[in-house]
């Protein structure tokens, strides 16, 4: 069954203007030393609407090298956490004095809904509003309790030079997950953002210089993985790479990181479990299973793109999941009707219809969608619904990465659990039931760093987010996030006279 709510494109909107960025190193606006620019062409409108420099290793190695200068000799590090915390909040207002034009650069570069993409770019002026009122509370620790003539001090020191480096689906968001919580902890940055979408990290860089964030404290570089983002992870300058993106680019990236013995923070895929048990209310879950797996076009590594139902209410939950996905606006991202937006690219367009294909040909049943959409102006895929899909098939394992849903039923919670934890990820998981008892004693068993009861991709800076098994290495936000940036450094004191080894 096809979709009939697509909403074409419009390619005459006086809003698809090319913009053009330069990084931001020490303070400066720098191109790259080559001269050379990569351009994105909006997925959704098929039109260039921004490009950046293309850095060489030797443009991220001025980046690094204006980080180090100001970690180890610069203003930040020692500023007061007062201090800190003023600048930062600056940036926070800023952030949402410029709502509309951060939200339609997101909107046009990924290709998703301009209403979704302002409500991401409030989010993140919250993220940055608390990491400012956390930097002043940061402390270390003291032990009163080792002993008369001994006092422990523990000293909560900043890392060091952090490189960022993140993808293309919450460029926004997932900058501002991990920038506030680094600078905030009285470390340096370099930020590398995804070649496909960098426009917003560099105007939060120049936002951030115009709150008061010293030069040099907050660069950004723009361009390929390889060299700009590979020069980071290689560099002995760099004391932190926190990575967020595919699994396979993580793993490397941890190899590098261990060859030198750097920190390595780790966000990476998920694939992640919906279970729905027969006293849920049906109708609120049928509206989040949707949104679950709907929301930025299923391009979510916290998408919940495995619906594990208990079997006597599949048809009913399935029957309003359908109705749904008939209903949702789908198409051109700056229509404010729509709901969900572009594929990224062509090419990913295309690897989603593989797995479609996959899942047929391996017996799931289809059951709505299941085809590219659109005439030739952007890349889009329809909402897309499978049934009777086992745990051995690709759609079930596989991070699709797409509008595409794999329903699978179990029979007890004991089944429900072990479908859940039957993946190499474990980011994300929701549970729905009526029961609070059932609906916590289940969760608690999954393995799973972000978790949702009677929810789904809800956010809050307060809460850790982060992943078990394959999907990665460490915590971000709350108070968790800043203890990934710090070094805790334990100082033995002796007090009165001190004792003797050698002489009397
Ligand atoms: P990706 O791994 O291809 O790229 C991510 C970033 O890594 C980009 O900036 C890219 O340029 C850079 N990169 C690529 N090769 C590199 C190299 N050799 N050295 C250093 N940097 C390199 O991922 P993507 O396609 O941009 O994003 C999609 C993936 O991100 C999905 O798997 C998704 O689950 C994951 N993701 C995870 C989270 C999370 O919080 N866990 C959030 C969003 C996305």
């Amino acid at each position: 069954m096809t979709i009939a709510t697509f909403i074409p494109p419009n390619i005459k909107d006086p809003r698809l203007v090319g913009r053009s960025y330069d990084m931001v190193i020490n303070g400066k606006h720098e191109i790259a030393g080559s001269g050379k620019v990569i351009e994105r062409i909006a997925p959704g409108h098929g039109i260039a609407v921004g490009e950046w420099p293309d850095a060489s290793a030797d443009d991220v190695r001025l980046a690094i090298s204006a980080a180090r200068v100001a970690f180890d000799k610069g203003p930040w590090p020692r500023m007061s956490g007062a201090e800190r915390s003023r600048i930062m909040y600056r940036v926070s207002q800023l952030i949402v004095a410029n709502v509309e034009e951060l939200a339609l650069i997101e909107s046009l570069e990924v290709g998703k809904p301009i209403s979704q993409a302002r409500g991401e770019i409030d989010f993140c002026a919250d993220l940055w509003a608390y990491a400012a009122g956390q930097a002043r509370a940061l402390e270390g620790n003291s032990h009163n309790n080792i002993g008369e003539d001994r006092l422990g001090l523990v000293l909560r020191e900043p890392v060091g030079v952090v490189g960022i480096i993140t993808p293309w689906n919450f460029p926004f968001i997932i900058a501002s997950e991990r920038v506030p919580w680094s600078i905030g902890a009285g470390c340096t940055v370099v930020l590398k953002p995804s070649e496909l979408t960098s426009g917003t990290s560099i105007r939060m860089a120049e936002l951030a210089l115009v709150a008061g964030v010293p030069p040099g404290v907050f660069n950004v570089v723009t361009g390929y993985g390889d060299p700009a983002g590979q020069t980071l992870a290689e560099d002995p300058a760099v004391d932190m790479i926190a990575f967020t993106g595919s699994s396979r680019v993580g793993i490397h990236l941890g190899a590098i990181a261990a060859r030198s013995v750097k920190r390595v923070g780790l966000e990476l895929g998920g694939k992640g479990p919906q279970i729905v048990f027969a006293d849920a209310d049906l109708e609120a879950a049928a509206d989040g299973i949707a949104y679950g797996v709907y929301h930025n076009a299923g391009q979510c590594c916290i998408s919940g793109s495995r619906l594990l139902v208990e079997e006597s209410v599949r048809d009913e939950l399935l029957a309003r999941v359908l109705d749904i996905s008939r209903r949702v606006p789908f198409g051109d991202p700056l229509n404010e009707k729509t709901r969900i937006g572009a594929m990224i690219s062509k090419g990913h367009a295309e690897k989603v219809d593989g797995y479609v294909k996959a899942g047929k040909a391996a017996g799931a049943e289809l059951l709505i969608g299941g085809n590219p959409a659109g005439s030739g102006d952007g890349h889009y895929y329809e909402p897309t619904v499978f049934q009777n899909v086992r745990p051995d098939m690709s759609i079930a394992k596989d991070e699709i990465f797409g509008p595409v849903l794999s329903t699978l039923t179990f029979r007890s919670a004991d089944e429900a659990v072990a479908l859940a934890n039957g993946s190499e990820y474990g980011l994300s998981a929701s549970v729905w039931s009526t029961n609070l008892e059932n609906a916590l004693q289940t969760i608690r068993r999954v393995r799973a760093g972000r978790c949702w009861v009677n929810s789904v991709i809800d956010g809050t800076p307060e809460l850790p987010i982060g992943g078990y098994k394959k999907s990665g290495l460490g915590r971000e936000l709350g108070r968790y996030g800043f203890d990934e940036y710090s070094q805790f450094k334990g100082i033995h004191v002796t007090l009165g006279r001190p004792g003797r080894w050698f002489t009397s």
